[in-house]
This record gives C-alpha cells, sequence and structure tokens, in this order.
C-alpha cells in the first residue's frame, strides 16, 4: 500500500469523474493498493483516516499518469550523428539513412543491443515513460530481425515487427515483401505482438504494405502503420481500411484522410511524432485540424537515431503546445491516455481506480508547466506498477 498526498493538481484522464477529459482534482490524495493498481483517488480533505496517517506528503507538486510513448525504435546499433550534422548543413533527409543503421545493427552482438536499448529505455523512465512501444527495422534479415525481437522483448512487452523499414540492398522489393511476409514473419512473429510498415517515399508503397500487413494478421498480430510522413500518399486510408490501431506521423493528409481517420471513432489513432519533424527541420504535422474533426490523437516520442534521436515525452509535449497548436490539456491526454489507445490498452495511460499505478510526480504545481517550462527536467519521480522507480517521492 502507497499513499500520497498534498498533490497540488492529480491528473487522472478519469472522464467518470465529471471534471474535463484529464479527470483533474486539485488538492488532491492518491491511494496505491497491494494489487499495485489505483485503490482511491480524490480530494485529500477526503483521504480516509486509515491512509492519511502513513501518507507521503508531496508538498503541491503534481502528479500525472506515466507517459505512453507508443511508437520508438530503441533496438539499433551505432548512431547517425555524421547524417545528423550534414542535414542540419543543408541535405535533405529521405528514408535511405536507415541502411546505415542496419549494417551496424547486423554488426553488433545482442549483448551490445541490448545494452543500448536498455539505456535508451532507462532514459525515457526518468523523464516520466512508464510504458514504450518499440519495434526491430533495422536487422532487415531473417537473422537480425528475429534477434532485434528478442532484445526488445527485454525492454518491453509492446514489441512490433518492422521488418518493413526499407528494402535491404541485397534484396529487390518483390523477394524482400515475400521474405517479410513468410519466412521473416515466421521467425519474428514469437516474439511480436504487433506488425508495422513504412508506407511512404523511399519505403514501401500501399499494395505492399497491403500485403506485409494482411500477412501479420493472419499471424495473429496486431497492425499499425507508418503513414503519410514524407509526402502525401495512401498509408492513412489503408491503414484505416484495414483497422489499425494507430497510423502513425500523419504530416501530409488530405480532407479524405482526416475524415476516414475521424469515421472510425477513436477505432484508428493518428500518432503525431512531431521530434522527427523537429530533427530533420520538416513542418509540423496539423494536429489542430484532427482534433477539431474528432481524430483521436497520439503524442510519441519516434526515438531513433536517424530522424528523432530523443525519448522525451516532456519535449514532445511542449512542441505539440508551442508548435502545433494543441491545448496543454490535450497535449497531456494525447501522451498518456492518447498512447494507450494507440496500443489499444485502458490499464495504463489513467488513473481511475483498477489502473495499473504508473505515474510521474511533477516539480511544479500543474501539468502546465511540461509545455509552459520547455526543456527544464520537471520529473522528480516515477512511480510503476506501484514501486517508486525512479526519483524520490519524499
Ligand atoms: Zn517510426
Amino acid at each position: 500500500m502507497l499513499a500520497i498526498t498534498g498533490i497540488g493538481t492529480l491528473v487522472t484522464n478519469d472522464a467518470s469523474l465529471e471534471r474535463g477529459k484529464l479527470g483533474l482534482v486539485k488538492d488532491a490524495a492518491l491511494v496505491v493498493g497491494d494489487d499495485n493498481k489505483i485503490a482511491w483517488t480524490g480530494e485529500s480533505i477526503n483521504l480516509p483516516r486509515e491512509f492519511a496517517n502513513n501518507a507521503i506528503h508531496v508538498g503541491g507538486r503534481a502528479i500525472i499518469p506515466g507517459f505512453v510513448d507508443s511508437h520508438t525504435h530503441l533496438v539499433f546499433g551505432g548512431d547517425r550523428a555524421t547524417e545528423f550534422e550534414a542535414r542540419m548543413s543543408g541535405k535533405t533527409y529521405t528514408a535511405g539513412g536507415i541502411r546505415t543503421t542496419m549494417a551496424a545493427t547486423r554488426a553488433s552482438t545482442n549483448d551490445v543491443l541490448v545494452a543500448n536499448a536498455r539505456r535508451l529505455a532507462s532514459e525515457a523512465l526518468h523523464t516520466g515513460t512508464t510504458t514504450l512501444e518499440t519495434k526491430s527495422g533495422y536487422g532487415l534479415s531473417v537473422l537480425d530481425e528475429t534477434r532485434s525481437l528478442q532484445v526488445a522483448t527485454s525492454i518491453t512487452s509492446e514489441t512490433t515487427f518492422l521488418g518493413a523499414h526499407v528494402v535491404p540492398p541485397e534484396s529487390t522489393i518483390d523477394e524482400y515483401v515475400n521474405l517479410v511476409c513468410g519466412e521473416m514473419l515466421t521467425q519474428c512473429a514469437p516474439n511480436a505482438k504487433w506488425i508495422d510498415v513504412f508506407c511512404d517515399h523511399g519505403a514501401f508503397d500501399v499494395d505492399h504494405a497491403q500485403a506485409i500487413l494482411s500477412a501479420g494478421a493472419h499471424a495473429g498480430l496486431g497492425l499499425r502503420i507508418h503513414a503519410n510522413q514524407l509526402q502525401h500518399g495512401g498509408g492513412v486510408q489503408l491503414g484505416v481500411e484495414m483497422g489499425v490501431a494507430s497510423c502513425d506521423h500523419c504530416t501530409h493528409l488530405s480532407d479524405a484522410d482526416v475524415s476516414a481517420l475521424a469515421d472510425t471513432k477513436g477505432k484508428t489513432v493518428a500518432t503525431l511524432l512531431p521530434t522527427a519533424e523537429l530533427c530533420t527541420r520538416a513542418k509540423f504535422p496539423d494536429a489542430r485540424r484532427l482534433l477539431d474533426a474528432g481524430v483521436t490523437v497520439a503524442l510519441a516520442s519516434d526515438c531513433n537515431p536517424g530522424s528523432s534521436y530523443t525519448t522525451s515525452m516532456p519535449l514532445v509535449i511542449s512542441l505539440a503546445v508551442l508548435n502545433m497548436n494543441m491545448t496543454c490539456d490535450e497535449a497531456l491526454w494525447s501522451a498518456t491516455a492518447g498512447g494507450a489507445a494507440a496500443l489499444r490498452r485502458t490499464d495504463i495511460g489513467a488513473l481511475h481506480v483498477g489502473a495499473q499505478a504508473d505515474f510521474a510526480l511533477l516539480n511544479s504545481p500543474s501539468h502546465i508547466h511540461l509545455a509552459y517550462r520547455p526543456g527544464v527536467k520537471l520529473v522528480d519521480a516515477v512511480v510503476r506498477q506501484g514501486k517508486c522507480v525512479a526519483g524520490s517521492l519524499a
């Protein structure tokens, strides 16, 4: 049992409280039961006496649900600092840089890949991320994709087979799609929950993406898609038709794409990854257009060594508010409950009674400061499954 009181602002994302979408409680308290789930939330003044005596007082600081980063690529070798420097000197980004990381990943031992993925997962945890999804996609051979997914399972249960990231140089696209849908899928599926495909210029077209997602569905995997990042195309429409959990990036959308997403009524989430635009000096996705159309929006980091080498969800929230005209409340919701929706999870991303006790204690009186104080370390402590795993609640 863990009881916390003196919470300046508690974000519960519990709509049943009828305190807005964030379910905000001021001067709040929270109790975690012995099952490591949320047992009670409410105003401190109403905290039952049996909990009040042992409660930790956090002095008016805010508590938010842990971030759910529903899109990362943490299994890779090497880095791409040289490419980044070149791009910042004026070159444009194409999907081809992925092959640089492919070579470094193939050359790395499993131990090196595990250590790198764990380092990044720990970095994410310390900025408040309590659940993250991660993908294969830098091995691009049966052997290297299979071991990439084994590595991924060492940091999360939300693992995604992204053999269809780009075509490796030794294959033609048709040969490679057959491999991804055949032996590679068979070897990778036991360690994957999801399948994903990069449907964009320089990667896979709509027909190939459809074949890959169909094969993944047949193998029992959930579906996600990288769509409409680099240019307009049919990725979002395909994703919606196939009932994917999330269309990720959504930077270049037609009106038909937006209404197709809205018509799913939240079944297909639009996951925006603004640090990818930040780090490639590209135009940010139009979050307002999606939100105003009624699309369910998630925010994630896209952490990868090429186009978004950051694990920081607070940075993502800052960009969403400051550069994409999301409100502070919308951005916080999308980085927590939105990410959970993109993973089709109802046990995380919110602090309703019965939810997994995953939350972050901020060094500020409210969640607004995440956008208001960009770049400042605001996470004082992180609790995952009821245990303080980073920082201190005291
Ligand atoms: Zn990605």
